[in-house]
């Protein structure tokens, strides 16, 4: 049953024509969703934003919502977790319908569940928020231990993603995307034969310096947050910082090691309280800019740069106070 006469899909469409909006024109998700909650109020936020992962042409989870290879699902580009831009056939890569399935590995992506389009509700908002979180982790995980390589069970068990055939559909994604490698290995974990992830850097800033940073279990130091205050923003620094916080947040309250994905250590510290909301949005809206530079290969341009700056503020601002 449709609550309105017209399908989310179709609704979507008419937001575009409505808003006149042009191509290469970023769309910001709070503003689709303000349309929708004046217009349609009924339609839950999570079928909005399920829509939209179904209709960004290169949103892995796609998948999940029975997307059709027809063309009729391609409406945009995914940016971030919160931007978008209207697809374009002529320059952009072609749609994810579907993974390529030429590995040994037996997972059949028709056992996926499917949803009909009234469907996309509730229900389905929380696996979709969690297959994005998923991917995240999965590639800051790989990134941590670059250039070794990991099984999807290690990855499976050091991220608590189940069941394991998830990282298995996402490794399978990330390499048709071109973001990881997936072939037979040594994993670096377990020491298995197996077929094994590593990630792809589009873009490698000073690894060395990089992996020191991560690796380092941060002791109580403060982060030298004045030294910084005027330099010109280098977004990995910036994911540097928020590593530190957060280790430092971790370790005051935890014995055992913190998750090695960012993601999944800020959204952890966040759900124990440790980390107000807006701060963490702030982290993952910084670590989201610097994946998208190393993982994508993009350029931050100056907005993508001013909103960097300015999360960190507000994250140094906070900080600055908590340590009093
Ligand atoms: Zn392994």
């Amino acid at each position: 049953m449709t609550i309105y006469s017209k399908s989310v899909r179709l609704l979507m469409r008419d937001y575009v024509a409505q808003k006149g909006i042009a191509k290469g024109q970023t769309l910001n998700k709070l503003d689709i969703l303000a349309w929708f909650s004046e217009r349609y109020p009924k339609i839950k936020e999570g079928t909005i934003n399920a829509h939209l992962i179904l209709m960004s042409v290169n949103a892995p989870s796609r998948i999940h919502y029975n997307v059709h290879s027809t063309g009729e699902d391609d409406l945009f580009y995914q940016l971030d977790g919160s931007n978008y831009r209207l697809y374009d056939v002529s320059s952009d890569p072609r749609p994810i319908y579907i993974v390529s399935d030429h590995e040994q590995d037996n997972n059949r992506l028709t056992t996926a569940p499917t949803y009909a389009d009234d469907k996309l509700s509730q229900s389905t908002q929380i696996s979709a928020d969690s297959s994005k979180t998923n991917t995240d982790s999965i590639l800051e995980l790989l990134d941590d231990i670059y250039p070794d390589a990991y099984c999807d069970d290690c990855l499976s068990k050091e991220l608590s993603i189940r069941p394991r055939q998830t990282v298995n559909k996402i490794g399978r994604i990330l390499t048709t995307t071109g973001k990881t490698n997936r072939q037979s290995g040594i994993c670096s974990s377990c020491s298995k034969q197996k077929i094994i992830n590593s990630l792809i850097k589009q873009n490698p800033m000073r690894p060395s310096q990089k992996r020191d940073a991560v690796h380092e279990r941060p002791m109580v130091v403060a982060v030298p947050s004045k030294i910084l205050a005027n330099q010109d923003f280098d977004v990995e620094h910036a994911r540097t910082e928020i590593v530190q916080i957060c280790h430092q947040l971790w370790n005051v309250h935890n014995k055992d090691a913190a998750p090695r994905s960012i993601s999944a250590l800020i959204i952890s510290l966040r759900n124990d309280n440790l980390l107000p909301t807006l701060q963490a949005n702030m982290m993952l809206t910084l670590c989201g800019l610097r994946n998208v530079y190393v993982y994508d290969n993009k350029k931050l341009g100056a907005m993508e740069t001013d909103i960097g700056k300015n999360a960190l503020s507000i994250i140094r601002e906070w900080w600055t106070n908590a340590q009093k």
